[in-house]
């Protein structure tokens, strides 16, 4: 089987054994390649379907099921898993009236064990670090990837490091990362210095680097897609609507369609829209001028998961846009708030930068680039217990410059009957 690191840009091949989170040669960033000549021959959609009963073993794990599509070569005792993935598939039939849409499906990772989508990067992170025998993991982060790591870390008996930036922590995520028991360090700088400070003391303190720019987070990431495939009877959607921060998700999405469409598990491959917010928007400015022009921007949105102005990911991103057709979008914070309050109000619920993938398939189908009879999955990528503060400010008409659409009036009553009948009228 045989799995190598491979450089996106020269095409250096590297052992998986390396720690290596770049190309020696050309600074590129390094893909896992798998031999899919090979996996041609093992894996099946039969094969899959079969696994959906296991009670016990790595196989109940959302990413570990896909185990050949991840890590062919690894020995099964090394995997460390909660285990994540297995996460709803919502058909909403109100959310697709509001983006309008006939049809339009929720992935829900936020219902990983941590509440992100970051759980399916760390099981395949954190095993990583195992398999290279490291003792100490580190991230900088906007928050779920502290969270994620700070778990997984402890899970698995090694020592977690999180980088926050100084400010606009959401509370959830700061208290796992607290509460799992990591060593936190408040940086004074924002999310693109701290990371660039992770990479900077990984070497030196012999630390491995879970940021996104780790090839093996990715990995797991991918199986978002073949999960969500599977849940479709392996019949792909029109459209994949997804938040870009670092863009990993994006990157890792890309990846993972190519290789279920060559090795036959789909038939086609659906276009992949990235939600930028307006604040945040480097994807979206480059794709305007056809990635042209890149220039990272000055980060500030409301939705903090994806306030990132350098994305690391940027080239593979490009990579999968060029590779599935895909399309850019932004979105303002007062779209991202008030599909946010849609997503809650129908019994889903998710936080800011979720918002993103509903408000930009709404954005989209307006403009006519996705057809209302397109199928269209959204991927929900945080959970609603995150981010409080800004659901709770919103619903009270306190996020600055935003006005809610669909705020949730938090009543005041006198502990009476008649109060309460008053507020709520005759049924
Ligand atoms: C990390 C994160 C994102 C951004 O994903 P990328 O892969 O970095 O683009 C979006 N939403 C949530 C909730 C996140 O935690
Ligand atoms: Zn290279």
């Amino acid at each position: 089987m045989r799995s190598m690191l491979q450089c996106m840009d020269c095409g250096r091949q590297y052992p998986t054994n390396r720690v290596l989170y770049t190309c020696e040669t050309c600074g590129g960033l390094l893909d896992v390649v798998h031999n899919l000549a090979a996996l041609r021959r093992v894996v099946s959609r039969e094969l899959y379907d079969a696994r959906l009963g296991a009670l016990r073993g790595p196989y109940r794990s959302g990413v570990w099921r896909y185990k050949e599509l991840v890590a062919p070569d690894l020995p099964e005792d090394l995997i460390v898993t909660r285990p994540e993935g297995n996460t709803n598939l919502y058909q909403s039939q109100r959310l697709a009236v509001y983006a309008g849409l006939d049809k339009l499906y929720l992935k829900h990772e936020g219902e990983n064990p941590t509440g992100s989508f970051k759980d399916r990067g760390m099981t395949g992170g954190v095993t990583q670090a195992r398999a290279l025998g490291k003792r100490r993991v580190a991230c900088a982060s906007t928050g779920n990837t502290s969270a994620s790591l700070a778990a997984y870390a402890a899970w698995s008996g090694l020592q977690g490091v999180v980088l926050f930036q100084n400010k606009q922590v959401a509370l959830g995520k700061l208290s796992q990362a607290v509460a799992y028991g990591a060593v936190c360090i408040r940086v004074a700088a924002d999310f693109d210095r701290n990371l660039e400070l992770v990479r900077e003391i990984a070497d030196e303190l012999d630390i491995y680097v879970l940021n996104s720019v780790n090839p093996f987070r990715l990995e797991g990431q991918k199986t978002i897609m073949i999960e969500t495939m599977q849940q479709l009877g392996w019949e792909a959607p029109d459209w994949i609507v997804l938040p870009g921060g670092n863009l990993g998700n994006c990157s890792a999405f890309g990846k993972g369609l190519k290789e279920l469409y060559d090795l036959g598990l789909i038939d086609r491959i659906p276009r992949i829209a990235v939600i930028q917010a307006e604040g945040a928007n480097p994807l979206y400015k480059a794709y305007l001028t056809e990635f042209e022009h890149y220039e990272p921007v000055h980060a500030d949105t409301v939705a903090t998961a994806i306030k990132i102005g350098n994305p690391v990911n940027y080239r593979k991103a490009v990579r999968t846009l060029e590779e599935t057709s895909g399309v850019v979008e932004q979105v303002t914070d007062q779209e991202i708030m008030d599909a946010k309050a849609q997503i809650d109000a129908a019994g889903i619920g998710c936080e800011p930068a979720s918002g993103c993938s509903l408000a930009g398939a709404r954005k989209l189908a307006a403009a006519g680039i996705i057809r209302a009879d397109e199928t269209v999955v959204a991927i929900l990528t945080g959970h609603l217990l995150k981010d409080p503060d800004a659901t709770i400010s919103y619903h009270r008409g306190e996020l600055a410059g935003i006005t809610p659409a669909f705020p949730n009036h938090i009543h005041e009553a006198e502990p009476t009957v008649e109060a309460l009948a008053a507020i709520l009228g005759p049924n």
